[in-house]
C-alpha cells in the first residue's frame, strides 16, 4: 500500500472526551473515528486491516482445533430469547424493535439461543457429536454509558463459539482444548496475559475462566500467584487473600482487561429450548454445552493499552497493520523514490506487508513521516534518505526506537530476519 493513497487522518490531539490511552491513540493514529453515535465507531483503513489480522489469527487457531465457522444474522427473533427467559433478564441492554409485521426482534449481544436453535434443527444423534460451532460477528449491547472507545463500545466484533456434547466429561475435554487454543491465540498476538478463575455471572454455568490482558489501565482486579500459573478474579477470591490455594505461594494483585471468557454451560440452554439428541440407548437427552468468547475489536484496544509509549502505538508483530514502513525522506528526489519503489516491490515479493510513505505534499516533510510512523506504531521503518547515494539506508525499531545503518543490498534479508 502507498501512504499517499490510503485514508490515514493522523491528528496531533484527540477529542477531549477520549480519556483512555488506547482510545486516544487509535483516534489520533487514524485507526478509528467516531460515527457520531455514542459507542459506535467507523473503522478506517488502518483499523480495518488490523481488525482483519487479529480476526484471521483467531479463526486460524479455532479451525486448527476443529471448530466450524458459521455466520448468523445479527438480527435475532425475540421469540428465541423468550424461550430461555433472557428477553426479560437482559433488560435494557438488549436492543429490541419490531418489523413492519409487528414481529419482535433484537440486535444480538450474544448468540446462545440462536446457536442452540441452529443445532437443534440439524443434530439429532450422539453420532454427530461433539460439535463446536462459532462465528466472528458484530454484536450490539445497549450500554448505559459507552466509553473508552473500542474497550466498551455498544457495537463490537466478537468471536463466539458454542460446543455441544453427549456427556459432561466430553464438554470438559473441549473446555480444556479451548483453554489451550486461546493460549495459542493470545501468544501469537504477542500479548502478556493471564488465565484466571472467574465468576460465571449472567450467562450461568459451572466452571469459567477469563483471559486477562495485563495492563495498568485494566478495569478488572486479579490475584496472581508468584510461584505457579494460578490466577483468579477478585469476584472469586478475596482481595486480602495472600496464599495461593493451588501451591501455597504468595499471591499478588494486578490489573487486567478481560479479552476472552470460556464457560462450562451444562444443559441450561438446551433444556430450556428442548434441544435434544438420541443417545446410544435411543433415548432423548439435552445437549451438554460449553461457550467460548473473544472480544476481537476489544483486543485492538487491549494490545495498545499494553503496548504503547509517549509517541504512540507499538503494535506487536502479528497484529500490526503493516510490518514495515518505507519512509522516503524526499519523495521528489528521483533517486530516493526509485530506491523506495524497488525496496517496496522486493519486500512484497518476500511476503512482507509493507507501506510506502511516498507523500510529496509540502506539509509532509521527513519529520512528519517519522512522527506518523511512531504514532501509528508499525514495528520497523526503513528510511531512505541522502545516504542512498552511498547505498545505505536506516532501520528504526519502533519498540526500542533504536536506529541502525544497513547497506541497501542487505536490507531485505535483514528485515526478513527481524520479522521472523
Ligand atoms: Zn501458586
Amino acid at each position: 500500500m502507498r501512504f499517499s493513497r490510503l485514508l490515514i487522518p493522523t491528528m496531533k490531539e484527540a477529542p477531549s472526551d477520549a480519556v483512555l490511552t488506547s482510545h486516544i491513540l487509535l483516534l489520533r493514529a487514524g485507526f478509528i473515528q467516531s460515527s457520531g453515535g455514542s459507542g459506535l465507531y467507523n473503522f478506517l483503513p488502518l483499523g480495518k486491516i488490523t481488525l482483519d489480522k487479529v480476526r484471521a489469527i483467531v479463526k486460524d487457531e479455532l479451525d486448527k482445533a476443529g471448530c466450524n465457522e458459521v455466520h448468523l444474522p445479527m438480527v435475532t427473533p425475540l421469540s428465541l430469547w423468550e424461550e430461555t427467559g433472557r428477553a426479560d433478564k437482559f433488560g435494557s441492554e438488549l436492543l429490541r424493535f419490531k418489523d413492519r409485521h409487528q414481529n419482535g426482534f433484537t440486535l444480538s449481544p450474544t448468540n446462545e439461543e440462536a446457536m442452540v436453535n441452529l443445532v437443534r434443527q440439524t443434530v439429532k444423534s450422539y453420532k454427530q457429536l461433539p460439535l463446536n460451532v462459532y462465528q466472528i460477528n458484530w454484536k450490539f449491547r445497549d450500554e448505559v454509558r459507552p466509553r473508552f472507545g473500542l474497550m466498551r463500545g455498544r457495537e463490537f466484533l466478537m468471536k463466539d463459539a458454542y460446543s455441544f456434547h453427549a456427556t459432561v466429561e466430553d464438554m470438559e475435554r473441549e473446555f480444556a482444548l479451548m483453554e489451550e487454543t486461546y493460549k495459542k491465540i493470545f501468544t501469537r498476538l504477542g500479548l502478556d496475559f493471564k488465565v484466571v478463575e472467574a465468576d460465571s455471572g449472567a450467562i450461568g454455568g459451572a466452571g469459567s475462566k477469563e483471559f486477562m490482558v495485563l495492563a495498568d489501565s485494566g478495569e478488572d482486579t486479579i490475584m496472581v500467584c508468584e510461584s505457579c500459573d494460578f490466577g483468579a478474579n477478585v469476584e472469586v477470591i478475596a482481595e486480602d487473600e495472600t496464599l495461593c490455594p493451588k501451591c501455597g505461594g504468595t499471591l499478588s494483585q494486578t490489573k487486567g482487561i478481560e479479552a476472552g471468557h470460556i464457560f462450562q454451560l451444562g444443559t441450561t440452554y438446551s433444556e430450556a429450548m428442548k434441544a435434544e439428541f438420541l443417545n446410544k440407548n435411543q433415548k432423548l437427552e439435552p445437549f451438554v454445552m460449553g461457550t467460548y468468547g473473544i472480544g476481537v475489536s476489544r483486543l485492538l484496544a487491549g494490545i495498545i493499552e499494553q503496548n504503547h509509549d509517549e509517541k504512540g502505538c507499538v503494535w506487536t508483530k502479528e497484529s500490526a497493520p503493516f510490518s514495515v514502513d518505507i519512509i522516503v525522506a524526499k519523495a521528489k528526489n528521483a533517486e530516493q523514490m526509485e530506491a523506495g519503489d524497488k525496496l517496496y516491490s522486493m519486500l512484497q515479493a518476500k511476503g512482507v506487508s509493507v507501506i510506502l510513505d511516498d507523500r510529496v505534499d509540502k506539509k509532509t516533510g521527513f519529520g512528519v513521516k517519522v512522527k506518523d510512523f511512531e504514532l501509528i506504531g508499525i514495528p520497523f521503518a526503513v528510511v531512505i534518505g541522502n545516504d542512498i547515494s552511498d547505498g545505505k539506508v536506516e532501520i528504526i525499531n519502533r519498540e526500542t526506537l533504536e536506529k541502525e545503518e544497513v547497506l541497501l543490498d542487505m536490507i531485505v534479508e535483514t528485515i526478513v530476519e527481524k520479522l521472523s
